[in-house]
């Protein structure tokens, strides 16, 4: 039961099984038709960045960890900037400054952890600078930059997110710094992380609702990978006999998620899903006065006009939903502790989105970027205390990035169902 959430993640008036149905039933079959279209197959990404944070001995070698890129004349979709490029310029215009912003409040961020971080009334002008961008420009990826060069299409229908056979000390390390030095830190294992961030009171050493809102949303993306992991599995062939083959692996599904195999902890990181979703869903629904103006523009009239209808649609559905995430409930008071809260928020998911260059199976590191691109809009979107003015932009990628990312959240949890049915037993959630 955790529909109606108002920022705790435990305060809901529904049940997961409402949700499910709501997704299975709605929300996936128009995404998956959605996504297969030209405008959302076409991620432009730059997947050569390197890692800004360690130096990396060698690239995964396997077969499934590569992507196939596509070269520009196969793209089946025009750049804006080709055809109107007032509207695509003041896109970039707004990037630049946002850029210019948050590298300032880095800047500041970093000399403050040098002196004294309380807050007081003299350190108001210290602040100016958040001040002036709060609320309005919160920048939470690395973005590529899509003129870049080095930036490429890959068409996402080519490359699915599937076993790859990433694993070992590799996917360990980026997953240990992305929880334990970039999620708020509670000095914990990661074993008991979970545990830990499940606390919903604000004593002893329980993290405030928005670094918990924080850890929930990376461990449900972290959830939806090793579902899908699982979901789109590679049997090998064995020994002579047959050939090889993708299908759901039951017995990966449970040796992640069942109560028993995971010390408990299944249960919760599927809880965390649902709640990735949730905030996702909330996101788009404030975003559909916005999206609803944008002409998802693939140089093809019909396309995109039936294209337009789809979108449409879908929305619609969305705003049907009865039991939305309250955002409200997030970093409210307009107190000094809750910008720098707010700031830090920005600063460590941004951090995340710069550690996903580090990840060397070169097909999870596409989707991992795309997924945290996506997040990083939706959570931009719900942030962004109006978005019916122009100083508020989603460039192409990001409204791709963010309707892909969603999708992989709700074949997620279609996938659960699957695996249900599978097990012949009901698959416990939190
Ligand atoms: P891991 O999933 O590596 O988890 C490490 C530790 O984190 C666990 O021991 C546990 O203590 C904790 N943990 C696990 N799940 C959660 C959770 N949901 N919430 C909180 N804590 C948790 N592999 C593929 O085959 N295909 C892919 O597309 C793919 N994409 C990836 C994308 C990224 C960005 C990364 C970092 C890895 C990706 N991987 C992918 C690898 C995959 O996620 C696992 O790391 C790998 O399968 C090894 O799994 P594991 O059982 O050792 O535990």
């Amino acid at each position: 039961c955790f529909c109606k959430l108002k920022g705790e993640v435990n305060d809901c008036s529904c049940k997961v099984e409402t949700l499910d149905l709501f997704n299975n039933n709605k929300v996936f079959p128009r995404l998956k038709s959605l996504l297969a279209r030209n405008y959302f197959r076409f991620f432009r990404v730059n997947l050569n960045k390197g890692c800004p944070f360690w130096p990396q001995d060698n690239r995964c070698s396997v077969r499934d960890c590569h992507v196939e890129l596509c070269s520009e004349e196969e793209v089946p979709i025009k750049r804006k900037l080709e055809v109107e490029s007032g509207h695509e310029e003041q896109k970039q215009k707004y990037f630049k400054v946002a850029n210019e912003i948050f590298e300032e409040s880095c800047a500041l961020e970093t000399e403050l952890s040098a002196l004294d971080k309380s807050i007081s009334a003299e350190r108001e002008n210290d602040f100016q600078t958040w001040r002036r961008h709060d609320g309005e420009l919160p920048l939470f990826c690395e973005i590529d930059d899509e003129q870049s060069s080095d930036a490429e299409y890959v068409d996402l229908s080519r490359n699915p997110e599937r076993y790859t056979g990433y694993r070992g000390s590799s996917p360990h390390r980026i997953w240990k710094s992305i929880y334990e030095e970039n999620c708020f830190k509670p000095e914990v294992s990661l074993q008991n992380l979970s545990k830990h961030y499940g606390k919903d009171t604000d004593s002893g050493d329980a993290l405030c609702l928005e670094k918990r809102v924080f850890f929930h949303l990376i461990s449900g993306l972290h959830t939806s990978i090793n579902v899908h992991l699982s979901d789109n599995y590679h049997f090998s062939a064995k020994a002579g006999i047959g050939a090889s083959s993708w299908d759901h692996n039951l017995n990966e599904f449970l040796t992640r998620f069942d109560p028993e195999l995971t010390n408990g902890q299944g249960p919760e990181r599927l809880k965390n899903l649902y709640f990735a979703y949730l905030i996702e869903l909330r996101a788009l629904d404030k975003a559909v006065p916005y999206l609803s103006q944008e002409d998802f523009y693939t140089g093809d009239q019909s396309e995109d006009g039936d294209l337009k209808d789809g979108i449409l649609d879908l929305l619609s559905v969305i705003r049907s939903f009865p039991d939305h995430y309250n955002e409200k409930e997030l970093f409210k008071g307009n107190t000094m502790e809750k910008k720098q809260l707010k700031a830090e928020f920005v600063q460590h998911f941004h951090n995340i989105s710069r550690i996903m260059d580090c990840v060397e199976c070169d097909k999870c590191r596409l989707w991992g970027k795309l997924q945290i691109l996506g997040m990083g809009t939706a959570l931009k979107i719900l942030f962004s205390e109006d978005i019916s003015t122009s100083e508020f932009q989603l460039t192409r990628t990001e409204i791709v990035a963010l309707f892909n990312a969603f999708g992989r959240l709700s074949s997620s949890i279609y996938a659960i169902e699957t695996f249900r049915k599978l097990s012949g037993q009901p698959i416990k959630i939190a």
